[in-house]
């Protein structure tokens, strides 16, 4: 018998104004369970333990699409958000449980992964999420991906510069990729702006913040589509960490 996840009714109330209606706290729960089955196979994920999973999974996937504290509001209407290297489905599988208006696509360049996301979202019934085997340097040059996202997500990726190179081609003009991050210097600002420079964007406003059970640090880098990228990125596979923006 797996264990129950905490509620925390009155941490989601006091973080991000919102708190789950039943029927989402049971797709965590099951969200939940259906990792820790599947770690005995993969290798999905060390959190594991209910209050850590609580935490470091759910609280922060949801915490980089709330700005402000206060969940991004065209989610609730209804945009395309795209998660990029999405790996047991963070953050993408939460928001799309949060927002069932939004489409969002999870993207893993492993196709053992994407296997196991494509069950969850089966036993979830997330009809507004889809999947896709793939780099995030190839999707960006292909039309059908290309400029056709509102919001982009990347968490656990890579370097900042390879973050931004990875999804500020994906958006649409005047969307915004969010970047989570756990520490954050000034100094890394100062060589994220040139590499966004370069890739047709802004950075919009980075904020900082510490986990509501143990106090770690994070970061939710928000970055804007300004102009357009130049068609020679994203730069070929590899080569975004191999030479940084
Ligand atoms: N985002 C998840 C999280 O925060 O728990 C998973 C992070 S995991 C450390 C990184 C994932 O990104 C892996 O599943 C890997 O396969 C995927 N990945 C790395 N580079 C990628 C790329 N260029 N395009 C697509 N996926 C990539």
């Amino acid at each position: 018998m797996t264990n129950s996840l905490p509620e925390m009714a009155q941490i989601w109330q006091q973080t991000l104004n919102w708190q789950p209606t039943d029927s989402q706290q049971a797709q965590f729960q099951q969200l939940y369970e259906l990792i820790l089955a599947g770690n005995r196979q993969l290798n999905l994920t060390r959190i594991t333990d209910t209050q850590e999973f609580w935490e470091k999974h759910l609280w922060d996937s949801l915490r980089g699409i709330a700005p402000q504290q206060e969940f991004i509001p065209s989610l609730q209407t209804g945009v395309s958000v795209i998660d990029i290297g999405t790996g047991a489905g963070f953050p993408g599988v939460p928001v799309a449980i949060i927002a069932p208006n939004s489409t969002i696509t999870l993207v893993d360049s492993t196709r053992k992964k994407i296997n196991f996301i494509e069950n969850i979202l089966g036993e979830l019934t997330l009809t507004n999420a889809k999947t896709l085997v793939a780099r995030a340097e190839e999707i960006g040059q292909q039309v059908q991906h290309r400029q056709k996202y509102d919001i982009a997500l990347i968490r656990a990726v890579g370097t900042a510069s390879a973050c931004a190179e990875y999804t500020l081609p994906l958006l649409k003009q005047g969307g915004l990729a969010v970047i989570y991050r756990g520490a954050w210097t000034q100094e890394e600002t100062s060589a994220l702006e040139n590499a966004v420079k370069q890739l047709g964007g802004k950075v919009e406003s980075i904020e900082n913040f510490t986990t509501p059970l143990t106090n770690s640090i994070r970061h939710s880098v928000y970055l804007r589509k300004v102009g357009t990228t130049p068609a020679n990125f994203p730069r070929a596979v590899g080569v975004p960490t191999q030479k940084p923006l």
